[in-house]
């Protein structure tokens, strides 16, 4: 018999959002992380309006706003016109309680919720303890978890993968992870400089096409990163060396080539979604489940979209208001939005980024210039066009 609670796999922001979600709503949970402590590592910073009404429910999204940069615009520029289109969420706050972007580390986010789970009677976190290998049965699955060197095994209703890309979760199911790796990586250098001082009409979003070179800048509390591509040839070696950095960076404005420089990461790139999202009581969420270009901002976004999705049908099969197959809808929702907006926007954003800026600046300028086109643009960059197309096809977002 299994132990009634759910089984998480990971304590990045999916993993405890879904842990979040089902102790709200009554499901008692095990989360078990390989880390010591929470990550710390500077990833993703765009919480996207629709993930800020999610987070509202539970109760994280205020203080993460606290903690972090609202922004209501973004815009698109190339080197040699200047702004080519700026948009404004505002046009989108009547389906949406936040019509803006919150930028803030997604460390942020995970330090707020487990911060909040602690004090909650259904909630247990195991650090420093990893899942390695699940078996399914009848009833529930059953994970061997090792734990300083010792293997033991732990059982529960239902298992949620959110371990991540390298998700171990998802390999001891045998499930494919099929996509490419981009040939380039990125380069994102945080940096305390303040560009809007010598940008004009600088926005905290600003994404800059380049045949050559493309870069965005994205700020965040204290700090702005910049993102560049690095092709195959620039070794990792020489791309991370202060002298490499610093002319990239010189590239951004003219006669400006000294920045302080706060950290450096390099990092493969890939664009890959998991065979079946569902295998009886296991699931896979997040990065364990897709992964993709961070051009847009929808990796955490979409893996936070799919920890709600599930938690809220589970719970719903614990409380025995639906039946354990509507869990299924799960797989069918998610892959399909995954596959149809995260994968095909976020390649289509690098896509605008690399080109002259040409054929791009018609694009924005057609959508730019009629009310419409700009609200069914704002709706699909905002992520909320997915999780009406998920809704569509019978989930109750
Ligand atoms: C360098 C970098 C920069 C990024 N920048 C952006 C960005 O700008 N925008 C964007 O949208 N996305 C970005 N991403 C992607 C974004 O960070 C992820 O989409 C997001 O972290 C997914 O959250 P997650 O909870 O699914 O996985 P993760 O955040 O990876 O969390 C997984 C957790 O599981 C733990 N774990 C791993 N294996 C096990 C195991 N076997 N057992 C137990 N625990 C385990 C890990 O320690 C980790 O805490 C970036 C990613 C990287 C690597």
């Amino acid at each position: 018999m299994p132990i009634e609670r759910v089984l998480i796999a990971g304590a990045g922001p999916v993993g405890l959002v879904a842990a979040a979600n089902l102790v709200r709503s009554g499901v008692p949970v095990t989360v078990f992380e390989s880390g010591r402590d929470l990550s710390e590592e500077s990833r993703a910073s765009t919480f996207h309006p629709p993930t800020l009404d999610m987070l509202d429910r539970l109760g994280a999204a205020k203080p993460l706003i606290a903690q972090g940069l609202v922004t209501p615009q973004f815009q698109y520029r190339t080197k040699q016109h200047g702004i080519l289109a700026q948009f404004d969420f505002t046009a989108i706050s009547d389906v949406t309680g936040h019509p803006y972007r919150v930028q803030c580390e997604q460390s942020r986010l995970t330090r707020i919720l487990y911060d909040q789970l602690q004090t909650q009677p259904g909630f247990a976190l195991e650090f420093d303890t990893s899942v390695q290998h699940v078996t399914r049965n009848r009833d529930g699955v059953e994970i061997a978890v090792c734990r300083q060197g010792r293997v033991e095994t732990r059982t529960g209703r239902w298992l949620i993968g959110a371990d991540g890309a390298r998700s171990d979760v998802r390999r001891s199911l045998g499930i494919e992870f099929e996509g490419f790796t981009w040939p380039e990586r990125f380069l994102v250098v945080s940096t305390p400089f303040e560009f809007c001082n010598v940008i004009p009409g600088l926005v905290a979003v600003s994404y800059v096409a380049d045949p050559q070179r493309w870069h965005f800048l994205l700020q965040i509390p204290g700090l702005c990163r910049v993102m560049f591509p690095i092709a195959p040839h620039e070794s990792d070696e020489l791309v991370l060396t202060p002298a490499f950095v610093q002319s990239l960076m010189s590239t951004i404005v003219p006669g400006i080539s000294k920045y302080e420089v706060a950290h450096v990461t390099l990092y493969k790139v890939h664009q890959r979604v998991a065979k079946i999202f569902q295998l009886g009581r296991a699931f896979l969420a997040g990065d364990a489940a897709h992964i993709n270009n961070p051009l847009g901002g929808m990796g955490m976004n979409g893996g936070i979209h799919d920890a709600m999705n599930l938690t809220t049908r589970l719970a719903d099969v614990w409380h025995g208001r639906t039946p354990e197959t509507e869990s299924a809808n799960y797989d069918r929702e998610r892959r399909l939005v995954t596959l149809e907006y995260i994968e095909r926007q976020s390649i289509q954003n690098k896509r605008n980024l690399e080109s002259d800026g040409v054929e791009f600046m018609r694009t924005l300028q057609h959508i730019a210039a009629d009310q419409e086109r700009t609200r069914e643009y704002l709706l699909r960059v905002s992520m909320i066009a997915s999780l009406r197309r998920a809704a569509e096809l019978g989930g109750d977002q």
